[in-house]
């Protein structure tokens, strides 16, 4: 562990937190730069938002969202309108801060006009998204899943998926929510960190009993009633595939600034936690994407009248510690040099314990505190190396002694293995490269009015019903709009969201008869085309 980093270079670097460190020039990072910011919850309900208008029928496993307090006035319109046209429609609201975690400031409402938006605790911007009243319960309690997702490479694009993951139930039986029981938390939400308090919840060493139980403990219990468990997990996999598709424009807008192409970088890979509710019919709806999904396999009991301590739960391990031995098995550098079967810890782990550190916060004396924090250390590092089946570096000096046969990957390649049916839904993907293309000086995440405007130009997408004052018109309207909502205000210039919109705008005014998915994909060809040709012969087009 280096909490301040470390001159000598490593194979793989394993940060806390997120992406942070600008002097690492080699080998692999286990976090992607900009995945913090592009999975909270407002940046993921605009991108699903993109997709749903795109195509709203591959896209409707997300709840219909809304970010306030700038959508509050469209959401309120479009609340009303709905119930004119339905009158017996009684729906509920789940608000939820941005950047939130944990549970944290959510809450229930059945008005549009119960949202606060006042309060030092509420005026943060949040989504207000619609609750799902009819999900799947299980012994009558609600309860969400959670599954791991490796992303293991942006460019080409490779998913896995773990073949288990973890559920975790809600405390008190569950009712459709009413004005009554809108406020009780252990009904309505599934979160561990808020469960946990509640005097119901169940600690269980088995997987199928208890208020954290593993996915394929309930994936049995369904098939065993005649669940078609299969369609369920191809459903999984096309949510957790669509979604990473959602995400990966604006994760290769971050990667370019963070790691320009052909300057010396490392690679990156993460471990995101996908958080996913079951309706009564088994259609899986995603709730939300977390980039740094809770590691931990221990949890903390009352071990006597006052005393606490870290326990192990085997649920956790089970699931968690196949994750990590097998991201670490399919990012081996050793693996890829000598196509070894076995894995020795040769290679240099670099652990930046941002997380480990809050474990240990307390009153004991510095010394206590100390030493308290180096048996820590020591008995985490064991333990990794032992529950991962690896051996110990310091054995290094020895002649590595062949490692037992390790399990058969928990891991389960999805990406590119069903590319076939998904690509044609990577439209923005090919928008947010034609963007990329025209930020011009590398190190940039916005585009500056030239490059709009030599993009219009290189691609011809002026003529003389759409002049180079109209473009700049377009330009200046979009970008001062989304620079309002303040998002990033670190630089100026229009942000790839922007983008995207002003190129639907465009694709609108050139097609107009298609659908929008047909208007972009005809316009984003064009510009491709265009692109393509010859710079000479596009010189010559261009002064023509
Ligand atoms: P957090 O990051 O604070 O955990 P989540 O989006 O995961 O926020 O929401 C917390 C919990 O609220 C979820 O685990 C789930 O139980 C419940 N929840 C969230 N969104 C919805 C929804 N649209 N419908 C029903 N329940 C929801």
């Amino acid at each position: 562990q280096f909490p301040f980093g470390r001159r000598l270079p490593c194979d793989i670097y394993w940060h806390g937190v997120s992406f942070h460190d600008n002097n690492i020039f080699s080998g692999q990072v286990n976090k992607f730069p900009g995945m913090l910011e592009t999975v909270r919850k407002i940046t993921l309900s605009r991108a699903m938002r993109t997709m749903q208008d795109l195509f709203p029928l591959e896209y409707n496993f997300y709840p219909r969202s809304w970010i306030l307090p700038e959508e509050l006035p469209l959401f309120m319109a479009e609340v009303r309108m709905m119930k004119d046209r339905n009158p017996s429609w009684k729906p509920t609201f789940i608000v939820k801060p941005d950047g939130g975690c944990q549970g944290d400031g959510i809450y229930l409402i059945k008005d549009p006009g119960d949202i606060r938006l006042t309060g030092s605790t509420q005026s943060r911007p949040a989504v207000v998204q619609e609750y799902i009243c009819k999900p799947l319960l299980v012994d009558k309690l609600k309860f969400d899943i959670r599954l791991y997702v490796l992303l293991k490479s942006l460019e080409p694009l490779e998913i896995y998926i773990a073949k288990d993951g973890l559920s975790r139930f809600c405390t008190e039986p569950y009712q459709e929510p009413t004005l009554k029981n809108l406020h009780q938390v252990f009904m309505h939400l599934t979160n561990y960190s808020l469960n946990i308090h509640s005097g119901n919840f169940i600690h269980s060493d088995s997987a199928n009993t208890g208020s954290k139980r593993t996915f394929s403990s309930i994936l049995c219990r369904l098939s065993s009633r005649g669940a078609d468990v299969k369609k369920l997990w191809s459903d999984i996999i096309s949510l957790v595939i669509k979604t990473i598709i959602a995400l990966t424009p604006e994760l290769k807008v971050y990667y370019q600034s963070d790691i320009p192409a052909g300057k010396p970088g490392p690679t990156c890979f993460q471990i995101l936690g996908f958080d996913i509710l079951l309706l009564k019919n088994l259609k899986p709806m995603l709730l939300e994407v977390n980039a740094n999904p809770s590691m931990r396999i221990e949890h903390e009991q009352e071990l006597s009248p006052g005393v606490f301590g870290n326990v192990p739960s085997p649920v956790d391990e089970r699931v968690k510690v196949a994750v990590i031995r097998d991201t670490l098995r399919l990012i081996d550098p050793q693996k890829k040099k000598k196509k070894d079967t076995h894995l020795s810890f040769h290679t240099y782990l670099l652990i930046f314990p941002t997380q480990l550190q809050c474990l240990h916060a307390g009153t004991a004396s510095m010394k206590d505190k100390q030493h308290k924090h180096h048996s820590l250390k020591l008995s985490l590092k064991l333990k990794f190396y032992l529950k991962l089946g690896f051996s110990e570096p310091d054995a290094a000096a020895a002649p590595p002694s062949p490692e037992p046969a390790l399990p058969s990957l928990c891991l389960k390649q999805v990406f590119p293995k069903y590319a076939k049916h998904f690509s044609y839904l990577r439209l923005v993907d090919r928008v947010a490269a034609l963007f990329i293309h025209f930020l011009g000086v590398k190190g940039t995440t916005k585009l500056g009015p030239t490059g709009f405007r030599t993009f219009i130009r290189n691609c011809k997408l002026s003529n003389s019903n759409f002049s180079m004052a109209a473009v700049d018109i377009l330009y200046i309207d979009i970008t001062r709009r989304w620079n309002s909502m303040g998002i990033d205000h670190k630089e100026s210039g229009m942000c790839l969201q922007a983008f995207v919109e002003a190129f639907f705008c465009l694709a609108q005014k050139k097609y107009k008869s298609l659908p929008l998915h047909e208007q972009v994909a005809s316009l984003i060809e064009l510009c491709e085309c265009r692109l393509a040709e010859p710079r000479g012969k596009r010189l010559l087009w261009g002064c023509g």
